[in-house]
């Protein structure tokens, strides 16, 4: 048996690089069995593979994942780049809370670029605007997600990027047309990811038709090609939950006066003291209000 990753998926082929170096990638069926199983291999499992004698292999073994993206379909992501611009499109506080929402539900690490920070400094209220951007670098900062701030004109930010990714297997997101496809261009040689993709309304990009595939850097960092956690609702999320996907409040919460506080109105509650003194964050405050009515419409609808 030899125990490897399944790096892409294609046409019932499952292409596995092994883990010893030097081993050519291993063009794999899987097992039947999966077929009648729940699990069935998807990229970035690991795996165990039985060789055949013409080279090929079988998939034969599904090992513990740590994690499982479903768009796109991942396995073992440990962390989220998002990707989000400071112009053109106009930077977007709430979506990106939104998937920071999203990587806490799916116990991800994150890191957030900053993009288009060449465009940002010419812009012509870039210094008024430059102190808030500091500050939103500063706090993004000071509750545990990396900020960098990044330019495809100046290669600003790539080098950092690259060191957070290394022996880490990771996804970028983020909207259409902000530069994720550009920066994946930037930091792998050789790589050219389509740019400035025309999308639909659906938000469908030229890439879906495209079958993922897990890109290796030299530095042992693993990168998927295409922009992951396309769709984002809060299905799986209650409304008593949500405070805990906001790492800040975290803290907080224990200490409300009432169990299940939603941390709205209610008096004695910490997470409202915590914002009152600026420990929270006023915008992300209001996004997570914003989500916890969207929470109850949605319950409402169903
Ligand atoms: P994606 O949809 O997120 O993959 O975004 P793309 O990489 O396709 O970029 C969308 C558009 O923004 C393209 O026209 C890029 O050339 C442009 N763009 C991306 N990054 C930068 C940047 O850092 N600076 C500038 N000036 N333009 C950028
Ligand atoms: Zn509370």
């Amino acid at each position: 048996m030899v125990e490897g990753r399944i790096i892409k998926a294609l046409s019932g082929y499952y292409y596995v690089k092994p883990h010893q170096k030097g081993q050519p990638t291993i063009q794999c069926r899987a097992r039947g069995i999966f077929r009648k199983r729940e699990t069935s291999p998807l990229v970035g499992d690991f795996v165990m593979v039985e060789l055949s004698e013409n080279g090929e292999g079988t998939v034969h073994e599904i090992l513990p994942r740590t994690s499982e993206l479903i768009r796109p379909p991942i396995a073992n992501v440990n962390l989220a780049v998002l990707v989000f611009s400071l112009v053109e499109p106009d930077l977007n506080l709430q979506l990106l809370d939104k998937f920071l929402v999203h990587v806490e539900k799916a116990g991800l690490d994150a890191m957030i670029c900053f993009s288009k920070y060449d465009l940002f400094k010419n812009s012509k209220d870039a210094s008024k605007q430059a102190e808030a951007i500091n500050e939103l670098v500063q706090y993004y900062e000071s509750i545990d997600y990396p900020v960098l701030l990044t330019s495809k004109r100046t290669n600003e930010g790539h080098d950092e990027l690259l060191a957070h990714m290394a022996n880490k297997t990771s996804v970028f997101s983020g909207q259409s047309g902000v530069g994720k496809s550009s920066l994946l261009n930037a930091i792998i040689p050789g790589l050219t990811l389509e740019t400035n993709q025309i999308s639909s309304k659906l938000g469908r990009g030229k890439h879906t038709t495209r079958h993922v595939e897990l890109l290796e850097l030299s530095n042992g960092g693993i990168v998927a090609d295409t922009p992951g956690f396309s769709q984002l609702d809060f299905t799986n999320i209650e409304q008593e939950d949500l405070g805990y996907y906001f790492s800040e409040f975290r803290a907080y919460i224990p200490d409300c006066k009432f169990r299940g506080c939603l941390h709205r109105k209610e008096p004695k509650c910490k997470v409202i003291e915590a914002k009152n003194q600026g420990n929270i964050l006023e915008s992300r405050y209001e996004h997570y209000l914003f989500f916890l009515d969207e929470i109850s419409q949605m319950k409402r609808r169903y």
